[in-house]
């Protein structure tokens, strides 16, 4: 029997649970069928490789090509699906968003110019949320598989701008995906990633 090393994280809500922002089709792809074959590739991949026992982030930092590409999809888009929730949004408490509001002046600005890094990036991507070093908050988008890790950024939240993304449930109209993200993140699950202050 075949040990599968990296496996496709259950989403800790139902595949219609998001609805009306993410729609149980939009689900059944991009997770059932997209974020799956990223697992499948990867393990595929690195068999008999250097990389056959590394963990997910370790291979992130020293692959490139193909392994690369999946291991990066792998995580990014497990990033992504865990940080939501039915009845989501607002904003958050504590110290994410006294830092946000440090950063970008307040918690809508921050919010626009999310929104306009993810409206604005050209063909496929990720925009992320990010802590440096010193715990300094950034925007920063990456092109295809991109991951902020290798730029040794902490990632703290991710928004997928693919096309499918979203072009079963808005089609052309990005901007209208991106509104209905903030309907359904789970600000604990952020904030818990931020946690800067012990
Ligand atoms: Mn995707």
């Amino acid at each position: 029997m075949e040990i599968m090393k990296h496996e496709l994280p259950s989403l800790p809500y139902a595949i219609n649970a998001l609805e009306p922002f993410i729609s149980k089709t939009t689900l059944e792809f991009h997770y059932g069928k997209h974020h799956q074959a990223y697992v499948n590739n990867l393990n595929k991949l690195i068999k008999d490789t250097p990389f056959e026992d590394a963990d997910l982030e370790e291979i992130i930092i020293k692959s490139n090509g193909g392994i690369f590409n999946n291991a990066a999809q792998v995580f990014n888009h497990s990033f992504y699906f865990s940080a939501f929730k039915p009845q989501g949004g607002g904003c958050p408490q504590n110290k994410l968003n006294e830092a946000l509001v440090d950063t970008f002046g307040s918690f809508e600005n921050f919010k626009t110019e999310f929104s306009k890094a993810g409206a604005t990036l050209f063909g496929s991507g990720w925009v992320w949320l990010v802590a440096d070093s010193s715990n300094k908050l950034r925007i920063v988008q990456t092109s295809n598989a991109e991951n902020p890790l290798t730029d040794s950024l902490k990632p703290i939240m991710t928004l997928d701008v693919w096309e499918h993304a979203y072009y079963l449930d808005t089609q052309n109209a990005r901007p209208k995906y991106i509104e209905n993200f903030w309907e359904i993140i789970n600000w604990d699950v952020i904030e818990s990633r931020f946690a800067p202050f012990g």
